[in-house]
């Protein structure tokens, strides 16, 4: 396995379109070891997702995983996840105000409202279908890694960019958790 380069505001590939990965190539060899390469590189930066592109690759998965993370000190857990092909649909008009960063907008935070609930299609990485209802901050992350798979990031999403801050600022005047790592 390797970490890979994310890609950072500014690189056009965070702005394009990701493709669909075919059934038949699941479970290839490429797209295994593309998937093992992103959890590894989103474990080394501490995120709470990452999605294909923000590795330069412009393919339809992400993945997602919450667990004891120093960037999201207060988030509930969320077990390893991988998303290919995933359709979000919205389950509410209801959005809720909740704090995000992204490992391609290093070292800031911002206040993005988000779906509190949402149904997710994806299929798994053998290729076995998913099908769930996310709510409220399992629903923000599937929410925020879709996204990058259609070339939009969370500050496209903000109302209010007053809320826009530096992480040490933010630690400071915003929350006061410390040991933050991006
Ligand atoms: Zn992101």
């Amino acid at each position: 396995m390797s970490i890979l380069k994310v890609a950072r505001l500014g690189h056009p590939v965070l702005r394009q379109q990701s493709a669909p990965v075919p059934m038949e190539e699941i479970r290839s060899r490429e797209t295994q070891q593309l998937i093992d390469d992103m959890v590894e590189t989103m474990r080394e930066y501490n995120g709470a997702g990452l999605a294909a592109p923000q590795v330069h690759v412009l393919k339809q998965i992400c993945v997602i995983e919450v667990s004891g993370n120093p960037r999201y000190p207060e988030a509930p857990s969320i077990p390893l996840t991988v998303l290919v092909n995933p359709r979000v649909t919205p389950l509410t008009d209801e959005r809720e105000d909740g704090w995000e960063g992204c490992l391609s907008v290093p070292d800031m935070r911002g206040m993005v409202p988000r779906l509190t609930a949402v149904r997710l299609e994806a299929y798994d990485r053998e290729g076995q279908p998913i099908d769930l209802v996310a709510k409220e901050f399992f629903a923000r992350v599937i929410q925020h890694e879709t996204d990058h798979l259609n070339g939009v990031v969370y500050l496209d999403r903000m109302n209010d960019f007053s809320t826009l801050t530096h992480l040490a600022e933010w630690n400071k005047y915003w929350l006061g958790v410390s040991e933050q790592d991006d």
